[in-house]
């Protein structure tokens, strides 16, 4: 059910983790580093930012706009995003009243999708065509607000062209029987550019006044604002900043696709990489789906949380062109994502405890690797009472998303466009995008974001506050790197001004280039591996002993991510330990106990936080050791031959201190 799904999308409440976040303290100058250099303070970025917010009137008189009074009642600032990172804006208004041009309107008017007796325009070409006006060019540094009274169409409304009008427009969804309006068209909405529209033509069309209109677009600017200005996840609770401020160039999504209908594929691949790369330009996405059956303690658990239903739940669609697609279920999953956030959900906590192993995962906070499980159900069960639910568990590294089996089979096409978006939802979530106003009623506008609707894009809103937060995020880190090594500092002074005034240019995209290669480019060194001690020594591992090995790590610069053991015995399997910081730069890791005459080998390789990578294998060093008895059976003759000599020399010297001193330790040797 579509409401119901629309429920688990409220990415519940992501727990745990956090506070790798460290305040970056912005204001560090940094001592010369002699006399004749010049002192170069690191700049800091300026958070307290100007938008311009252009209201342009097209088809509406200047007489019904109170240009004054909505001045004065309109907000003067907005903040986005949470502490450290609040950008605080100054709103700049300014008008223009255009008439509706007449082509304008006859174009949309022929490119009008008649279903019944309302006439849908198309979103899209709208958009088009007023990108052309001079009068609707986007401030280069703000928004776009149109509001607009369309001549000559009566009883329209609205439709987005990617959305496949013949399975979306006019189309009625059934609950149990009961109709509900998921697919209405709100005359109000905007994205993909940096542009929102509000169709006002039937408030024209009453008796306008200029108290009623200057009110009715103060509340629509009002309410539209924090759609404009979206904040990030960590702004709604603070253990999401570190979703908020994740640095990383190259995104993995994994699916693992549990109990999968074989041969049938239900997410396209290109397009989550293409929505992502569109999201974050500066970043590189790949994705991969594999299918296997789901375990069984998995289907057993399934199945224990599964009961029959006495009334089936029935999801039909009735389309424009009278194709009716319905699916049941006859059985539901307890499934519950909303209690306590779903931590104790039984099957949620399976997936929780089975990641690592499921994807074979060595670093959990390895947040660049995006983990999903899709988990297929039999054709008439539901889950959660829903045909699909999803959620995205940041702290828990994993999205869950689960279906009903005949989404696929009785929905076909729809049921697999309506699982693409869940799935790009839920990854939007993940990069800590939060929902858009979920509020369908004329005061707000609906957005094209993927986040939303049923689009392949995120709307420009997204765009700019997933940027605006990366770039804060690299600038600060790479002014916090400098501090520790000040040569570079004067050589990056122009680099550095240049990000920097490109992101008050709004010039996004440029701005983080510019940043991330500057950023990447601090640290090229690997760190490096030194002080290798084992416990027991080389020649005293007996078959009962672990060994403990010790390592120095250091980094010069953006410090050391992760150092692995990787060791061998005589099977030439080489397995891998992670090592613990024990303490300042040393890395500890303990190597299991062998039997007697196994050569272990084993290296080291360490990791910083670029990704630069080094092992003790290029440095030629080989660290080996091999297993040795405890009683060989030469070992044996020894002490036999030892104590047979040692028993003479006894009997001879009866009285000796020193004789009793050997016999004792001969018992002890038996
Ligand atoms: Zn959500
Ligand atoms: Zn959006």
């Amino acid at each position: 059910m579509l409401n119901k799904t629309t429920r688990s999308f409220l990415c519940l409440s992501l727990i745990v983790v956090i506070s790798l976040f460290t305040t970056i303290n912005p204001k560090t100058s940094l001592p010369s580093t002699n006399a004749t250099a010049n002192t170069f303070e690191l700049p800091t970025i300026n958070i307290n930012q100007t938008a311009d917010m252009k209201l342009a009137f097209l088809g509406i008189p200047t007489e019904y706009i109170n240009q004054t009074q909505l001045t004065s009642l309109l907000p003067k600032t907005i903040k986005q995003f949470a502490y450290p990172n609040t950008i605080t804006w100054t709103l700049n208004f300014s008008f223009g009243f255009t008439p509706f041009p007449d082509n304008i309107s006859d174009s949309l008017t022929e490119s009008a999708f008649h279903s019944g007796s309302t006439a849908y325009l198309n979103i899209t070409i709208l958009d088009n065509v007023l990108s052309q006006l001079p009068d609707l060019a986007i401030p280069e540094r703000g928004y776009l607000l149109t509001f607009m009274s369309i001549p000559n169409v009566t009883g329209h409304s609205w439709f987005y062209i990617q959305e496949r009008p013949d399975l979306f427009l006019n189309r009625t969804d059934y609950f149990n029987d009961v109709p509900f309006e998921y697919w209405i068209f709100p005359p109000n909405f905007g994205g993909l550019r940096r542009a929102l529209y509000f169709d006002i033509s039937e408030t024209m069309q009453q008796s306008p006044t200029e108290s009623s209109l200057t009110s009715t677009v103060r509340i629509l600017i009002t309410k539209s604002l924090g759609d404009i200005f979206t904040s990030l996840g960590g702004s709604l609770d603070p253990r999401w900043m570190v979703a908020d401020t994740q640095k990383y160039r190259d995104y993995n999504v994994r699916i693992l696709w549990l109990n999968g209908t074989e041969g049938q594929t239900p997410i396209n691949l290109d397009q989550i990489r293409a929505s992502f790369e569109s999201l974050m330009p500066w970043t590189h996405w790949t994705a991969t789906i594999e299918a296997e059956p789901a375990d069984k303690p998995l289907n057993d658990l399934i199945q224990s949380r599964t009961i029959d239903l006495s009334t089936a739940l029935n999801y039909s669609i009735l389309l424009s062109n009278g194709t009716q697609l319905t699916i049941q279920s006859q059985q539901n999953v307890d499934w519950n994502p909303y209690e306590n956030s779903g931590e104790n959900d039984p099957i949620n906590q399976y997936f929780f405890k089975h990641v690592k192993e499921y994807f074979n995962l060595t670093d959990l906070n390895d947040k660049s690797v995006i983990p999903v499980i899709l988990m297929q159900l039999d054709n008439h069960t539901a889950f959660g009472g829903s045909f699909q639910g999803g959620v995205s568990w940041f702290p828990y590294n994993v999205i869950i998303i689960a279906f009903q089996g005949s989404t696929l089979k009785d929905l076909g096409e729809i049921g697999r466009i309506g699982l693409m978006h869940l799935l790009r939802h839920e990854i939007g979530h993940w990069v800590s995008l939060i929902h858009h106003s979920f509020d369908f009623a004329s005061g707000y506008p609906k957005i094209i974001c993927s986040m939303r609707s049923m689009t392949n894009e995120f709307c420009a809103f997204c765009k700019d506050a997933r940027a605006r937060i990366s770039f804060i995020s690299y600038y600060n880190s790479t002014i916090e790197l400098l501090t520790k090594k000040q040569t570079k500092t004067t050589i990056l002074q122009d680099e550095l001004n240049n990000a920097r005034q490109l992101f008050y240019d709004w010039n996004y995209n440029e701005a983080l280039n510019e940043i991330v290669a500057i950023y990447y480019g601090l640290d090229s060194t690997p760190p490096n591996i030194s002080n290798i001690t084992q416990t027991p020594s080389q020649n005293s591992v007996f078959p009962e002993d672990e060994v403990k090995i010790n390592a120095t790590v250091t980094d010069d610069l953006s410090g050391v991510k992760r150092v692995i053991l990787n060791y061998t015995n005589d099977n030439g399997t080489w397995n891998t330990i992670d090592m613990t910081n024990i303490e300042g730069n040393t890395w500890n890791a303990t190597i299991p106990a062998f039997p007697y005459g196994t050569n272990v080998t084993y290296t080291i390789t360490a990791e910083d936080n670029f990704n630069n990578i080094s092992t003790t294998q290029e440095t030629g060093q080989i660290y080996q050791y091999i297993v040795i008895p405890e009683f060989s059976p030469f070992m044996i003759l020894l002490i036999l031959l030892g104590t047979v000599l040692l028993i003479s020399i006894a009997r001879r010297k009866i009285n000796s201190k020193k004789q009793e001193q050997i016999v004792t330790r001969k018992t002890k040797l038996v």
